[in-house]
């Protein structure tokens, strides 16, 4: 640990740290049965912080064991206003233990103090609380039937809404407590169980909050974690015949071979993916809003972000206010470890995620963009790398096309006869997931958000995320929704029954 930022001795973050770390199943910790370990590095000094275990197939069937059990006994008993009091007593203790929770995630993820401060303390119990109020309003239907002939009133059918079961959730690095609490809250909401699988960069925050779930009331076995990689772990959770559902937010390409191994029991999937999301700025856009929001849109969290206006396409009338506004906020970002109160940027997450950017980097110079700001790591410990700004892009460059996962943002400019040009540049990538647009015309922008293609669509805003508002991708950027009353349905089935006298 960076020797400017020492946790301070005793606290309870430190405490965490210090413990050898097991897989969290059937309500104890365990070791993993063939006792291997990983390293867990901090990305702002690049220095290892815990070792974490790594959990493979057979730790996967001890889980999927486990959470069946309580799937089918103590949990099945819980009504639905007692699962609605363990959620919000997640809420309550998440409150409570914010200060350690807020220090793990930046250690394990290294985004800033004041980003992890709003998730700990605001996002996260919000989430919780949002799902503590659906166990009690999940409902069937009364249907009006006549099967075989029967006349009204001789047949009485309905619905019944049950939890789909045992739930597989694996979870990326990118915002590891809001992408575990996505799984976590609808799931137990809905009377589910799960083995959940975070992400082997971030696994820290997974096991604090696994314990949390105890506390707050959740029988054994109704939250286990499994913490290892994702091509052992991680495969063996998507195709184990004995869960009922994969829950997975990640890269694409992954998403694909979860799809593949759930063949097997033909388990539901749902996915959360990759995007490439347009920010498209129109000439009477109020430039005091568009300038922050269009550089908030593409660097929050380092634009390791599946919803990062990466790609902003600016009317020529206003073009080079807007890249220079965005470039300023870029070069004055406050790069530094998370814990630092003063930083406003943080580290990527691994130096190959950085050697990975700067390739994209490369090829946008190698193919003609224009560098404005950034493009470059600062020599210092931890992973960083420099806000960047490509401006005169094409849509047929490779930073343009790709899914970077950092921050660089690629500028492209627009005319008056332009709006259905804009509109199919935007919709051109193969992700749908998010998307802006910024204009005080509000049938501009109802026109422009009948024609974007993705699951999220807002107007001078970016990224509008509420615990209420369905969320999820189109195209290749997912399949089903989370967040709202949509995110019940994936943790669902519907049984139809009728009774005849
Ligand atoms: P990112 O691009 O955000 O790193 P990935 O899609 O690589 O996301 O990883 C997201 C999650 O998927 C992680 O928990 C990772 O361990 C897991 N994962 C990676 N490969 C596989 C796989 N073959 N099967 C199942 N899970 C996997």
């Amino acid at each position: 640990m960076n020797a400017a930022f020492p946790l301070t001795p005793g606290s309870a973050a430190q405490a965490f740290l210090a413990r050898a770390h097991g897989l969290f199943i059937g309500g104890r910790w365990v070791a993993p049965l063939a006792g291997k370990r990983f390293d867990v590095f901090d990305p702002g000094t690049g220095q290892k912080i815990a070792t974490a275990a790594a959990g493979e197939s057979a730790d996967i069937d001890a889980a999927v064991a486990a959470a069946r059990a309580a799937f089918t006994g103590p949990w099945a008993k819980f009504t639905a206003a007692e699962r609605g009091k363990v959620l919000w007593k997640i809420a309550d203790l998440v409150e409570q233990h914010a200060q350690e929770l807020t220090e793990l995630e930046i250690l394990d993820n290294g985004q800033p103090l004041a980003v992890a401060q709003y998730v700990v303390r605001h996002v996260v119990p919000d989430f919780f609380r949002y799902y503590a109020g659906w166990p009690t309003k999940i409902e069937g239907a009364t249907i009006p039937t006549a099967p075989q002939g029967r006349r009204p009133g001789e047949v009485l059918s309905f619905t019944l809404r049950e939890p789909i079961g045992v739930v597989g959730a694996i979870t990326p690095w990118n915002a590891p407590l809001p992408m575990l609490m996505v799984k976590l809250a609808p799931a137990l909401a809905t009377g589910c169980t799960l083995v959940l699988k975070p992400a082997e960069l971030t696994p820290l925050t997974a096991l604090r909050m696994a314990e949390l779930c105890a506390e707050a009331g959740a029988p054994e076995g109704v939250v286990n974690v499994v913490t290892g990689f994702g091509e052992t772990a991680g495969a063996a959770l998507s195709a184990h015949p004995g869960v009922d559902k994969i829950a997975f937010t990640g890269s694409t390409e992954v998403g694909r071979l979860i799809v593949k191994a759930a063949v097997g029991n033909l388990k539901k999937v749902s996915l959360e993916l990759g995007g490439k999301s347009p920010v498209i700025v129109f000439a009477d856009a109020v430039l005091e809003q568009v300038i922050p929001g269009a550089a908030r849109a593409c660097f929050f969290l380092q634009g390791q972000n599946c919803m990062a206006g990466t790609r902003l396409y600016v009317h020529e009338k206003i073009h080079d206010q807007v890249v220079n506004g965005v470039a300023a906020i870029a070069r004055t970002m406050q790069l530094g470890h998370g814990l630092d109160p003063a930083s406003q940027f943080g580290p990527l997450i691994s130096a190959e995620q950085r050697e990975r950017v700067r390739g994209y980097v490369e090829a946008g110079k190698r193919e003609g963009g224009e560098l404005v700001c950034g493009g470059g790591a600062p020599s210092r410990a931890g992973y960083f790398f420099e806000p960047t700004v490509f401006a005169r892009m094409r849509a047929d460059m490779t930073p343009v096309k790709s899914e970077i996962f950092g921050p660089v943002l690629c500028v492209q400019s627009f005319g008056d006869a332009d709006l259905d040009r804009v509109a199919a540049e935007a919709n051109s990538t193969i992700y749908g997931l998010s998307g802006s647009v910024w204009t005080r015309d509000i049938g501009l922008a109802m026109q422009m958000v009948r024609k974007i293609d993705s699951g999220q669509v807002s107007v001078n805003i970016h990224a509008a995320l509420d615990p209420a508002m369905p969320f999820g991708g189109n195209k290749q950027s997912g399949w089903g929704r989370e967040f709202g009353k949509e995110g019940l349905e994936p943790y669902l089935k519907t049984k139809g029954v009728s009774v005849a006298w």
